[in-house]
């Protein structure tokens, strides 16, 4: 165990972020780092409770008391292969997780957790740093073939995984480069792209073949895949946005928010984009319509790019600052979330729903919006009620529509193999994540719904696994 009263002789230190003033001018990453001896004493603050709530908040089961306690005795290799032991890419989670093991964390009922998301994050980097993390190819091969369709967090975590149980394993992408949402969503001041770069290229040195650039379904059949491989895992991801039906919607200057940080992802990636292609916020009044993580990131995207002003709406209340009785530790809370990409400069707003896009010339000016009051409706369900003499336009030239993904692209490889799909449009698994194709699996965003980083990575380790015990049995017939 680490020291059991170092939470009472060591403050929470955390590592901090740039200064605003500078890191709004580039897209480097916005966290800063502690040096080893104080992460070393972070580390400390853990007292291995006994009953790790921390563990039950972590949904890849991260063994945080063992590698806080192997971290604050300076063993950072035998830290790391703990953490490596159930996170295939802690420098993705050790970044970019909203950290629900902090809000489990027994320190936190005083609002002081642990830095465990810091903490894990310090461990990989240096892990790598150190050459803990290198290629291990498996020893023996087992002759069966896999196709991984899909980069993303999830698609990536199945590779390794039956990569690692000796499967020889293609991992097919339809974009120029491996990481779904993690490269071309997620922005470089939050994850930066090299840590996809150099993990995949361990990954492809203990033998996972990777094919970008081709889309399965179009480029390839599934069908073709189907007599090629011995099992197929689908982790596509949830890539249909929600849109915004209203009059007004075809203006010009409103956007998907994907379409406007892939943009910008791939911009900073060298990438040409034509002038009359680019979707800028320079000098532009912004709207962002969704108060998550996406419309944060939009936020952050446009304040990087000289937008005048930036504003972000949100249909829902304003949530709490402190958790709400029905919300108690050690459950995620509930509550007021301001991101680096808000303190940047924003102006926020909650319970406004959107009636109306404005336009001068075929290009929006104004959006329409209305106060919304949240309730019991009559089935005791929660309803919402427009307020009356609440309408106002917002100024907004360049408007991003970031309300989340409904489900996955069903045109296209979907609708090739006849894979069912659940209510929701999700791709439909049982309990052993095979979909209602012989041999075809599927995990992450696809199957779950739009999630975490984090929940595409159990979840594609889990597919493995399943997969793994199919092929196994296939073997033994
Ligand atoms: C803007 C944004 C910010 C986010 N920020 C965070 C965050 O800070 N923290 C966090 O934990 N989560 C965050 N998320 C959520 C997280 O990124 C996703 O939950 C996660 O990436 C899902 O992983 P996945 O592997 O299931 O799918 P994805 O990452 O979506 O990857 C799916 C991949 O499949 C490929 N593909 C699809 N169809 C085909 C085909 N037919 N053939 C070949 N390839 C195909 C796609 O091109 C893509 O590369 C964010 C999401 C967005 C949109
Ligand atoms: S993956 Fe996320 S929940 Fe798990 S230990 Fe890391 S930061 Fe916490």
């Amino acid at each position: 165990m680490a020291d059991p009263k170092g939470f009472i002789k060591i403050k929470k230190k955390p590592a901090g972020n740039r200064p605003i003033h500078e890191r709004i001018d580039d897209y480097s990453e916005v966290e800063q780092v502690l040096n080893s001896e104080d992460r070393q004493l972070q580390a400390q603050r853990c007292m291995d409770c006994g009953i790790p709530f921390c563990h039950w908040g972590c949904p890849v089961d991260n063994l945080i008391p063992e590698w806080n306690d192997l971290l604050y005795r300076g063993d950072w290799k035998g830290a790391s292969e703990r953490l490596q032991s159930t996170n295939n890419f802690p420098e993705f989670t050790g970044r970019i997780c909203p950290a629900p093991c902090e809000h489990s964390c027994v320190l936190n009922i005083d609002g002081e957790p642990v830095t465990i998301r810091e903490n894990e994050a310090a461990i990989a980097e240096k892990a790598f740093a150190e050459g803990y993390i290198k290629p291990n190819p498996p020893k023996v091969r087992t002759g069966k073939k896999v196709a991984v369709i899909g980069s993303g967090p999830a698609g990536m975590a199945a590779a390794d995984q039956l990569n690692k149980a000796g499967h020889s394993v293609t991992l097919f992408e339809k974009d120029k480069k491996v990481g779904g949402l993690l490269r071309y969503g997620i922005p470089d001041f939050k994850l930066n792209k090299h840590t996809i770069d150099r993990r995949m290229k361990i990954l492809m040195a203990e033998g996972i073949e990777v094919k970008t650039e081709t889309e399965v379904g179009k480029d390839i059949s599934g069908t073709e895949l189907l007599k090629k491989f011995d099992a197929i895992c689908l982790t596509i991801g949830a890539m249909q946005p929600r849109d915004l039906e209203i009059e007004g919607r075809d203006l010009d200057g409103i956007h998907y928010a994907m379409d406007f940080l892939t943009q910008q992802n791939k911009v900073n990636d060298g990438a040409y984009v034509a002038y009359d292609n680019r979707i800028t916020a320079e000098e532009r009044n912004v709207l962002v319509i969704g108060g998550g993580d996406t419309g944060s990131d939009c936020v952050g995207t446009a304040t990087r790019q000289g937008a005048k002003s930036v504003t972000q709406i949100e249909i829902l209340p304003k949530p709490p600052k402190q958790r709400s009785a029905d919300n108690p530790w050690p459950y995620y809370a509930r509550t007021l979330k301001t991101s680096t990409s808000h303190e940047e400069g924003c102006d926020r707003r909650w319970s406004l729903s959107t009636l109306k896009f404005h336009g001068m010339q075929q290009r929006v000016t104004h959006a329409e919006v209305q106060e919304v009051a949240w309730g019991r409706g009559v089935n005791g369900s929660y309803a919402m009620k427009p307020v009356k003499g609440t309408k106002e336009k917002i100024e907004a030239d360049l408007i991003l529509l970031a309300m989340g993904f409904v489900h996955p692209v069903i045109e296209g490889l979907v609708t090739e193999l006849k894979i069912s799909l659940n209510g929701r449009k999700n791709i439909d698994i049982d309990h052993t994540m095979a979909t209602s194709v012989q041999k075809v699996f599927a995990a992450g965003d696809a199957a779950n719904g739009a999630s975490l980083v984090v929940t595409a990575i159990a979840s594609g380790r889990r597919a493995a696994k399943k997969i793994d015990d199919f092929l196994l049995s296939q073997k033994k017939n």
